[in-house]
């Protein structure tokens, strides 16, 4: 029989008759899943998170269609090409997405064990507007040729829904490339399937190694972390793979007080690290999802800054062209003189500090 995880992917509940086991599915709902050719779905396991009679829940409105994904007043066109520069000069397998001099993006897969309504990828993952060939051999040849890369991020899709075998090949390919420090994988399993996190998952990335293994995923309500989370976190630190979160700020998921600081209370309860909060890139069909610019600085001022253990403090940036831009709350110096500077703490009180010439 097959693994539990392997399970929960073949019974993915991607269709109207498989949601409607989970939950009252709304008129919008029906129509969007009725009407949008789009990818959409996830496990069985992260369906039944969601809220039965609440459109308005987290979970819902991340997982089913709406149609509101029709509307684009101010997602960018070609959104993909201009995020990850592949109309640069350079030539790339369509595999490797380049910001940085000492790092890249290295996708392996466009399957994913949710197709998120806000994702950014879109055009990739759900959409299959853009079509290209990810062909792991081509980027890890790439890859080889490249000395100034230190870093690997192995993106998708989801690379954690690769086979163990699979996996084992690519990280103890890029582990025996000279130049390479560490790998990075990107998902959100850890999330919507924990099942996954096996011992032959294990075996497969974990244990001592000169270049560690990290992975970020993406939770973006408290909602989200489980038991079963928990679990799989554990499991994953037992094996030396430290786990960060890259949150999205999305509008009616996490975008008020309460439910931000909650997220990134849990998350440390959880053993996984804040690491960004992401603003909600301009790709097209999601501006439904997106805050003003400044609202998560706004939201790392007025819920954790300060109200809360410092771990739990993400950077809030947006992911660009040119790379990450930080956006943070700037409300600490107040005033700067010749002697002195007026610092401003979370609760309003001021300070004064000296200044100290240089
Ligand atoms: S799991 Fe990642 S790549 Fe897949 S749809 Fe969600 S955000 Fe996009």
């Amino acid at each position: 029989m097959a693994e539990e995880w392997v399970q929960q992917v073949q019974n993915e509940v991607n269709t109207l008759e498989k949601l409607e086991k989970y939950i009252n599915v709304t008129d919008d709902e029906r129509k969007a899943i009725n009407t949008l050719k789009t990818k959409w779905g996830t496990t069985p396991y992260f369906a039944s998170l969601m809220d039965k009679d609440d459109p308005n829940c987290p979970i819902r409105k991340q997982v089913i269609p709406s149609m509101k994904e029709k509307v684009n007043e101010f997602g960018m066109d070609d959104y993909l090409v201009w995020k990850e520069n592949r109309a640069t000069e350079e030539v790339r397998p369509d595999s490797i997405a380049r910001q940085y001099k000492d790092r890249i993006a290295f996708t392996v897969i466009e399957v994913c064990g949710i197709y998120c309504r806000h994702c950014f990828r879109r055009e990739i993952v759900t959409e299959d507007d853009l079509q290209l060939r990810f062909d792991v051999e081509e980027g890890l040849a790439w890859i080889r040729e490249h000395s100034e890369i230190r870093d690997v991020l192995i993106t998708g899709g989801d690379p954690l829904l690769l086979s163990d075998d699979k996996l084992e090949y690519l990280i103890s390919s890029l582990r025996e490339i000279p130049h390479i420090e560490m790998i990075r994988i990107g998902s959100r399993l850890p999330i919507v399937l924990p099942q996954r996190i096996t011992n032959g998952l294990m075996k497969a990335i974990g244990g001592f190694h000169k270049v560690p293994v990290w992975i970020n995923t993406q939770c973006n309500n408290a909602k989200e972390l489980t038991e079963e989370t928990e679990k799989a976190i554990f499991k994953l630190m037992g094996g030396g793979i430290n786990v960060g979160n890259q949150a999205v700020l999305l509008k009616g998921v996490n975008d008020n007080v309460p439910a931000f600081r909650e997220l990134h209370q849990k998350l440390l309860r959880t053993r996984i690290r804040p690491y960004y909060v992401f603003y909600c890139e301009p790709a097209p069909g999601i501006d439904h999802f997106r805050t003003p610019v400044e609202k998560g600085a706004e939201l790392i001022r007025d819920a954790l800054r300060g109200h809360t253990t410092g771990l739990a403090q993400p950077m809030y940036v947006l992911a660009t062209n040119i790379g990450k831009i930080p956006l943070m709350p700037d409300y600490y110096i107040m005033d700067k003189n010749d002697k002195e500077y007026t610092l401003r703490n979370h609760l309003g009180q001021t300070t004064k500090i000296p200044n100290m010439p240089e």
